[in-house]
């Protein structure tokens, strides 16, 4: 039996995804439903994003748009911003330099959310910048920014905004246009559970004419928007599409915007299982910030990482995850997005965290899951 996966992505899939997956395929290139059925799942991923922008979907798993768009909008020497809080937003800053890019980092407390205030401050005295990166939700500290409060600010110094919403949309409120982001990105396989393996984004009015209006021309071709301008007008495609990838994604993205809110579930799923956490005296990461599809959570003394993680799989048959880089052995995730925000799942994953922290002998304060579901009627 396959294990339960309760990480931050790839999330589970549901059946129904699963089948289309399967489905017979068609030539993407010469079928001419294919360019509708392709249009059709961008206009339905414009809902998700909240965004009249283009929406393009591409072939490559969720870094392929952080690459695309620093490929598509950097130019040799733009100074681009690259606000950090932790191990994904600190990483974009390589992508812009790969293509050429003088960044500059502004830094912000990894165990908080960004300092709005503290940002403001810092683009009065600097704000030549052409695009800035921000990412949305901190998978591996499980911190959510308020892209809603940095993206109109960077724009009102005239900035291009560029967000990695990877593991936050679908599960957290995203309003693309409302608030000012001029590129947002997603992948399939975090909130949308989808198979992982593809990336999709938005690109504004403004963003389109950075791409297009280059001194230099845009080095390379996988990652090179500008080729996707007119893709549905001269029904062209710069090269096969993975249609069976699309045909689950488009499923996957039906399944969510048949339910009211989905970002109300992840909400009220994520809250729960802070208040179990912290009840049972475990420590989050995070001090505020909190991220509704993942949570981060400090490894109490006595135990290892690879202890858990080896008993919630040998014994319960439950993957979560631990983190990479400076996190490595110091959290452990619960990634409660997409198909994996549901009460059942949630609740056997604190049940067998509950036993595995019992088996170890580390003191736990209250059960788990059982705080979880008290929680979860209120
Ligand atoms: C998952 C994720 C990506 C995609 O990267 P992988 O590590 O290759 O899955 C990008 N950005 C964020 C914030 C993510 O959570």
């Amino acid at each position: 039996m396959k294990p339960l996966i309760m990480t931050p992505g790839p999330t589970y899939i549901h059946e129904d995804v699963r089948k289309a997956l399967a489905s017979e395929i068609i030539n993407p290139d010469l079928d001419l439903n294919f360019y509708e059925f392709y249009k059709d799942t961008c206009t339905m991923l414009q809902k998700i994003l909240n965004t009249v922008s283009d929406v393009l979907i591409l072939s490559g798993e969720g870094i392929l748009g952080l690459e695309a768009a620093c490929c598509s909008i950097i130019e040799p020497g733009d100074r681009v911003l690259c606000i950090d809080n932790g191990i994904f937003g600190n990483g974009f800053g390589d992508f812009a330099k790969m293509y050429g890019a003088e960044v500059v980092y502004f830094k912000s407390d990894y165990r908080k959310a960004i300092d709005v205030k503290a940002l403001e401050d810092f683009l009065n005295s600097d704000s030549a910048f052409k695009m800035a990166t921000v990412v949305h939700c901190e998978t591996p500290s499980g911190i959510t920014n308020p892209v809603n409060e940095i993206c109109p600010l960077l724009k009102r110094f005239g900035i291009l905004t560029v967000v990695d919403s990877v593991s936050a949309i679908g599960g957290e409120e995203v309003k693309t246009d409302e608030w000012k982001i001029d590129m947002i990105l997603g992948g399939s396989q975090k909130c949308l559970s989808a198979p992982p393996g593809l990336t999709f984004l938005s690109v504004s009015q403004d963003a389109w004419q950075a791409i297009l209006e280059r001194k230099k021309p845009i080095t390379g071709f996988y990652c090179n928007l500008s080729l996707w301008k007119n893709w549905y007008s001269e029904k062209w495609f710069p090269y096969t599409q993975a249609v069976s990838d699309i045909f689950a994604l488009n499923e996957a993205v039906q399944r969510l915007l048949k339910e009211s809110n989905p970002q109300e579930r992840h909400r009220k799923i994520s809250k729960a299982v802070r208040k179990s956490v912290e009840a049972a005296g475990l420590e989050l990461y995070p001090l505020d910030g909190f991220s509704s599809t993942v949570t981060t959570i400090n490894i109490p003394q006595g135990i290892t990482f690879n202890e858990i993680n080896q008993s919630m799989l040998e014994d319960h048959n439950i993957l979560i995850a631990g983190a990479f880089a400076f996190l490595k052995d110091k959290v452990f995730r619960i990634g409660h997005m997409g198909e994996n925000c549901f009460e059942d799942k949630v609740y056997l994953t604190l049940k067998a965290l509950n036993q595995v922290f019992i088996k170890h002998s580390i003191k736990i304060n209250a059960a788990m899951h059982e705080v979880f579901v008290k929680e979860m009627s209120k």
